[in-house]
Parts: C-alpha cells; sequence; structure tokens
C-alpha cells in the first residue's frame, strides 16, 4: 500500500456488494473499522517486505500483521511475492489492488487477501474478479488460488477455481448485475439508493402487516421477523445520524436538539504510577487497572513468539449466541 489506493467505481472491492444487490451505488466515506483494516494491511506490507515498523505502532494491529506475513510466508513456500499490485481489466473495464500474488508455478496462480472481522460469503467474488483481470495477460495460467487471511480469527481459507470456473463466474456475475435485481443487505447502509429504494420499503410494509398475535405461534414466522427486525435496528440508526445532521445545521426536528456529553475521563496509567507509588504500592495500583487481553497476547507474542498462557488468565463464562444459518 505505497501511495493511497484509488478506487475504481467497478472495482472488484465493490463486488461483494453488487452480488448481493445488483443495482448497488457505492457511496463516499470511511469507517474506523475501515481506516484499522488499511492500518493493517500497511504493517503487514512492511512486515512482508521486511521493511521498518513505524514507531509506535499498535502491538494488537501489529501482531495481526506478523502472524498474515507468517501465513503467506507458509503459503506461497519461498515463491516470489508481488505485494500491492495494481490490476486492470480491459472487458470491462475496472482496475483494483490485490495485497498478495504468487505463482506457484507456470500454470498456478496464487491471489491473497488479508481481512478484517469475520468474512462473509460473498467475498470470494473480489479475488475472482483480480484473477480474471490477471488471467487476460497471463495466457499460461490454468488453475488459481485464492487465498483469505483473517487476522482477528487467526484463520485461513483457500479457494481452487480453473481457468474456465473464473471466466464462467464472472460472466454470470456480469449477467447479474446487467440484471438491475436487487437484494437488502449490510451494503443498504453504504448505497445511495437507501432513500427511495424499493426493497428497503418492502421491509417496512411487510413488518408493518405482520399479524402480531399470529407470528408468536411459528419458528418460520419469527425467523423472518427477526430479520426483517435487524435491518430496522440499522434503520434506526441511519435515522438517528440524519436527525443529528438537520439539527446540527440548524434545522428544527420536532422533540429533538443536540447536546455535547463530558467525555469520560482516561488515567494514562504510566504515568499515574510514576506520581501515586509514594501513596499506593503497586498491587493496590494494578487492582485499579484493567488489563486488555488481547493487547497483552499480541504483546508477549511479538516479543516471545509464543502464545501467552497463564492460570492469571481466567476464563469467562460461556453465553449462549445466536447464529444465522443459510
Ligand atoms: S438500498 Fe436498495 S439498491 Fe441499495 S443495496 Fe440495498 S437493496 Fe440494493
Amino acid at each position: 500500500m505505497s501511495d493511497e489506493r484509488k478506487h475504481h467505481p467497478f472495482g472488484c472491492s465493490k463486488w461483494p456488494d453488487l452480488l448481493r444487490c445488483a443495482d448497488y451505488k457505492a457511496t463516499e466515506g470511511s469507517s474506523p473499522a475501515a481506516e484499522r483494516g488499511t492500518r493493517i494491511h500497511k504493517l503487514w506490507e512492511l512486515v512482508g517486505t521486511n521493511q521498518d515498523i513505524p514507531k509506535g505502532s499498535d502491538p494488537e494491529e501489529l501482531s495481526h500483521a506478523v502472524w498474515a506475513a507468517g501465513v503467506v510466508d507458509e503459503l506461497s513456500d519461498a515463491a516470489t511475492c508481488e505485494w500491492e499490485t495494481k490490476i486492470e481489466s480491459h472487458e470491462p473495464e475496472y482496475f483494483g489492488h490485490s495485497d498478495v500474488i504468487w505463482q506457484s508455478d507456470h500454470r498456478t496462480l496464487h491471489i491473497c487477501d488479508g481481512k478484517s472481522g469475520q468474512g462473509n460469503p460473498e467475498q470470494y467474488i473480489q479475488l475472482i474478479g483480480y484473477a480474471f483481470a490477471l488471467l487476460q495477460e497471463l495466457s499460461g495460467i490454468e488453475q488459481v488460488e485464492l487465498h483469505f487471511i483473517y487476522w482477528d480469527k487467526r484463520q485461513t481459507s483457500s479457494f481452487q477455481f480453473s481457468r474456465e470456473d473464473v471466466l464462467h463466474t464472472v460472466d454470470e456475475f456480469l449477467s447479474h448485475v446487467s440484471s438491475g435485481k436487487r437484494g437488502v443487505g449490510v451494503q443498504c447502509n453504504r448505497c445511495q439508493n437507501y432513500e427511495g429504494c424499493s426493497e428497503v420499503k418492502g421491509i417496512l410494509f411487510r413488518s408493518w402487516q405482520t399479524d402480531w398475535e399470529l407470528v408468536w405461534q411459528s419458528p418460520e414466522s419469527v425467523a423472518s421477523l427477526k430479520a426483517d427486525l435487524d435491518f430496522l435496528m440499522s434503520m434506526k440508526d441511519k435515522a438517528t445520524e440524519k436527525i443529528k445532521a438537520w439539527v446540527d445545521e440548524g434545522t428544527i426536528v420536532p422533540g429533538y436538539k443536540t447536546f455535547t456529553r463530558k467525555g469520560s475521563s482516561k488515567v494514562l496509567p504510566a504515568q499515574a504510577w510514576q506520581s501515586l507509588k509514594e501513596e499506593i504500592d503497586a498491587d493496590e495500583f494494578l487492582e485499579c487497572c484493567s488489563v486488555n487481553l488481547k493487547k497483552l497476547q499480541s504483546l508477549y507474542q511479538l516479543r516471545t513468539g509464543r502464545e501467552l498462557e497463564g492460570t492469571f488468565i481466567k476464563p469467562g463464562k460461556p453465553t449462549t449466541m445466536l447464529r444465522k444459518t443459510k
């Protein structure tokens, strides 16, 4: 990620969203999660190419980068890796940036992408887009292997596609995009069509029409109501943002005003200890501190190369969570 990445309107990073909804239109903007992902990508490239790491890098982010670079070493098995490659397709016309690519032999191309968070089932199409563009130049490649590295989960997943599979998958994807078929999903909040979208309105309409007494008698009805309510939760966030923006610019929104809440004070632990160590002993001071386990694990792993273990780590109580199945 040597320079700021430029984005093409039909760039492959948008393909997973387009696979969910063929009429998705991306809005500009970033988020703290996206900025964290960019920092880890940058560190990953620096570690992978043996460059200096900026002082003051977050240990947790750095440990993800070190781990992911180790995975690339293992997967590429001493092949020459190209980091942060600009990839261009002529037909259809688009460009994108792959994280790492290499060839394990003159017939097999590997494309590797680092991801924050859990990942989603549509992500594969992004790398298919890169593969499709690269295959236009690399006529001898018969097989493509796509690798996802999920640093937060410390997991990888790989897929194999033949040249024909890639061409066929892109064909199907392009015909899906040209169909304009809409589908709601996580991308809706980032879509320019959101406010007038008939699919979004359909959810409001369906929820409004729900037979509130009968719905509780059927697992199928509650499951589909839950999916709609999850979407409505994100609509609530959108409404909150909109009202805040209006009030901030001076528009009257009945029943709402904004106010500034005092930020909560934070203690700088090292400075606090230096100032207080004459009056408070170390045990008492540590009782007042909470340790960030993830950061401690990352720091320990960076220093020693080993996983942090010890009876001082008390496992939390298991809780029952709901996970959506297909
Ligand atoms: S808001 Fe509508 S057009 Fe946009 S992604 Fe969602 S369903 Fe598709």
